[in-house]
């Protein structure tokens, strides 16, 4: 164990899940990492990997009032007895980004790097091998300041839990979507807190997701929160288009999450030979697209799904079906490669992979 992390034991560990139905983050592992940030202490101290357990909360906590917490979630793979994260430093830097937006205290990324590799490295027996399956991590940060008093806190709790998981759409990761493009409600402004990962995003979302799942769609898809014009995102998605075999992208206008995904995506896509447009993209142009016949494929891009073909879109009293309801070229394509990079499969040219070393 790295001196800066300290290890508390547990007596007994817990029964593994069958690895051949593990659904999506609904398994916890032995440990998680734990950080307490306390202003009278000097900031963050105690960076522990400790038993996973429920934890004592004063009911006047003020994350659980006024929302202060933030999320990140990336994953790690298991190929010939190594294992690995992807890109974590992304998503470190992407915390911060989320912490400074709701006035919490920022986190040294390389330390909680290394902690998060000596947790990862003592749970790597959780870590599943099949296809599409991986470690999905949880870093969050949260207000534990107990008062009502509305004013950021000075004591935050930072934990990272780990929940072996299979593909998160359950069953086949290519089987496209139904998408409902959501024209009453709007997820996030511009100058708002769209672009960072808080919680507070998908609580404001899960109402709109509900009406979507009634009416027998997967997902919703956000337009921009001024005009209802311009499209943003997915539910937990950015999205991507083919546009005569141009991918186009919602340009990070502020009200969208910056996603890893989308990023390396588009990085990908570019090596490939593939021509990129990040920019703003009307809903009214998408179903232009697709009445000139030129909207040949829709996919969005997260962690948690990775890359997911679109088959079904609905706005208003129109629904149209993408490439037949079928998976497309250039989606499968993209998502072999990235797959086999993150798998091991293919060879890392970047540096994307991460090894957790064994101790
Ligand atoms: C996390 C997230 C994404 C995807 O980001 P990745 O870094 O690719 O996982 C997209 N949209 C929202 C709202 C998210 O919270």
């Amino acid at each position: 164990m790295s001196e800066n992390v300290k290890f508390e034991k547990r007596e007994e560990l817990k029964q593994k899940p069958d690895p051949s139905n593990l659904g999506f983050g609904q398994h916890f592992t032995d440990y998680m990492l734990s950080y307490d940030y306390d202003e009278d202490k000097g900031g963050w101290h105690d960076l522990k990997i400790t038993p996973y357990a429920p934890i004592e909360l004063d009911p006047a906590a003020q994350g659980l009032h006024y929302g202060q917490a933030v999320f990140e979630g990336l994953k790690a793979y298991k190929h010939n007895g190594e294992v690995d994260l992807f890109r974590p430093d992304q998503n470190f830097k992407r915390i911060n980004q989320s912490l400074a937006r709701l006035e919490m205290p920022q986190i040294d990324e390389e330390l909680l790097l290394e902690g998060l590799k000596e947790l990862v490295n003592v749970e790597r027996d959780w870590v599943p091998e099949g296809e599409g399956q991986s470690l999905y991590i949880r870093p969050f940060v949260f207000a534990t300041e107990a008062g009502l008093g509305v004013h950021p806190a000075s004591h935050y709790k930072l934990l990272i839990i780990l929940s072996p998981s299979g593909s998160y759409y359950g069953g086949d990761a290519l089987k496209p979507t139904r998408i409902y493009v959501e024209d009453k409600y709007v997820r996030a402004v511009r100058g708002g807190v769209g672009f960072a990962k808080v919680a507070g995003n998908y609580a404001a979302s899960l109402l709109a997701q509900s009406n979507a799942n009634k009416e027998g769609y997967d997902q919703v898809l956000w337009l921009d929160g001024v005009e209802q014009k311009y499209i943003e995102e997915v539910g937990s998605m950015n999205i991507f288009f083919v546009e005569n075999g141009t991918l186009v992208t919602p340009e990070l206008n502020g009200s969208i999450l910056p996603g890893i995904t989308r990023k390396t995506v588009i990085e990908l896509a570019k090596e490939l030979g593939y021509k990129v447009e990040e920019r703003r993209v009307s809903v009214d142009e998408l179903f232009e697209a697709y009445d000139k016949g030129e909207l040949d494929e829709v996919f969005g891009t997260g962690t948690a799904a990775v890359i997911s073909p679109v088959g079904v879109l609905k706005y208003e009293d129109r629904e149209i079906v993408i490439n037949n309801n079928e998976t497309g070229k250039i989606t499968q394509h993209l998502y072999d490669q990235y797959t086999g990079i993150q798998s091991g499969k293919l060879e890392d040219k970047h540096g994307w992979r991460v090894v957790v070393p064994k101790k």
